[in-house]
């Protein structure tokens, strides 16, 4: 297998602005430096992209059995596992879109099942979209648009950590607002970071604090009152419903308000219910006003895997083509019914974003390609290190905001090949194992 020769955009020197695909985010305007292939961010970074960045530069090589091997040893070992296994499961999907392409080739190839790390939490909103659709926004019309923003359940920083920054307290917008003024609503979740929500200006943000699993209760009273209705009881989750009542006619008299959420926070029974009710809400505002949800994600991937899945078989994951033509079911394809019912008997784990996302330990036969950096809990059969896209190759991303996509960058020279190139000649082999 050929690597392929993309030149370095830079050697000891500061960057022009680059991607960093350390979250959902996609902040396109840090400014990295490369000192013999050492990554340090210089600026607009955060905690998580320094973290990102600035792992040191490593070079293992790939494992069999726990025992060094040449990068096609692994190769054909890891097309061996594949060809010997009834119902393979590829999961972990850390990658970006590229990598998801050859990993949609491959699963095809191979009659394997495909699941996200993420995916208990993105399922929550699938669900919905798939059953009733939804009024969502994308990040620039934050950044440009909103006069109210209510936040559903978290503190959007810990997993974004420069939203305020970049899309709500930003201080130019295209239409002249008064970013400034802008109001913040903190709904639901306890002993959360609001300090950010706090305006340029020092107005501090709304907080109706309950516990998260109360969170159903509380979303369905405010969709009811912003629908008209009268609520009997005086409280709700230890809100009170006067409370909630004024939050409602804020909702009504904004000019463009956006609910968010992250689903991941939303981590109870049935949350595709409350993120139901928070979409029902933005439809019955959008009868008088302008209103937008605003879902959260994109992190390791998880919606350039889901784009890349749903343009290649028409759905997201979970979905498997071991019938030979693509399926999809959220609950038989799940990772952890798929090992603890038996049904897959091969486990290939992908993790080329972040080294500690780690497989789940299983009795099945096992690949992981995984980040450099990577110390496995327990050594798999095969072990195939890749470059971090965004750092040691090109790559496209997709954005928290599902529609915009963005160019990652190669920062630095790497004798690592990336993912696609690692499952393309995964694929080759099974192609000629199978042919004979
Ligand atoms: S907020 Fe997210 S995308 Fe932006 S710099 Fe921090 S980790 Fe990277």
């Amino acid at each position: 297998m050929e690597k392929s020769a993309q030149p370095a955009s830079m050697d000891n020197a500061l960057s022009g602005t680059v991607t960093c695909p350390a979250c959902g985010l996609l902040c396109d305007d840090l400014v990295v430096e490369n000192t013999d292939g050492n990554i340090k961010v210089r600026q607009k970074g955060c905690a998580k992209s320094v973290t990102f960045f600035e792992r040191p530069q490593q070079n293992p090589s790939p494992r069999i059995a726990g025992k060094t091997a040449d990068l096609q040893s692994a190769i054909k070992k890891t097309a061996e596992i594949l060809r010997n296994a009834n119902q393979p499961l590829i999961t972990g999907l850390g990658t970006e879109a590229h990598g998801m392409r050859a990993i949609m080739s491959l699963a095809d190839r191979a009659g394997a099942t495909l699941d996200h790390m993420n995916s208990n939490s993105t399922i929550r909103n699938t669900l919905v979209l798939q059953n009733s659709g939804w009024q969502v926004c994308t990040l620039t019309e934050v950044r440009n648009r909103v006069d109210l923003l209510v936040i559903v359940g978290t503190d959007i920083v810990s997993l974004f950590p420069r939203f305020f920054e970049r899309h709500v307290w930003n201080e130019q917008s295209m239409f002249g607002q008064d970013t400034a003024a802008r109001e913040v609503v903190y709904l639901g979740g306890r002993d959360i970071d609001t300090t950010p929500g706090i305006s340029p200006k020092g107005v501090q943000p709304g907080i109706l604090p309950c516990d998260i699993a109360r969170l159903p209760e509380v979303v369905a009273a405010l969709h009811a009152l912003v629908s008209g209705k009268k609520l009997l009881a005086e409280n709700i989750a230890g809100i009170a419903t006067g409370d909630l009542q004024k939050l409602a006619d804020r909702l009504l008299a904004a000019k463009y308000s956006v609910i968010a959420w992250s689903a991941a926070a939303l981590d109870f029974p049935h949350a595709e219910l409350t993120v139901q009710n928070i979409t029902g809400l933005v439809v019955k505002l959008n009868n008088t006003t302008r209103s937008s949800g605003l879902p959260l994600g994109g992190n390791e991937g998880d919606i350039s895997a889901n784009q890349v899945s749903t343009w290649i078989s028409g759905y997201p994951v979970r979905n498997s083509f071991m019938r030979t033509y693509p399926e999809y079911d959220p609950y038989h394809f799940a990772t952890a019914r798929q090992l603890d019912s038996n049904e897959a008997d091969a486990l290939l784990w992908v993790s080329s974003f972040n080294p500690e996302r780690l497989p789940p330990s299983c009795k099945v036969p096992s690949v992981v390609i995984g980040h450099a950096n990577m110390t496995l809990a327990a050594e798999p059969d095969v072990f195939i290190p890749v470059g971090t896209p965004g750092i040691d190759h090109k790559g496209t991303m997709f954005r928290s905001d599902n529609v915009v996509s963005l160019p990652l960058a190669k920062l630095r020279e790497s004798t690592l090949a990336s993912l696609s190139e690692v499952i393309t000649a995964i694929e080759n082999a099974l192609k000629e194992q199978q042919a004979c």
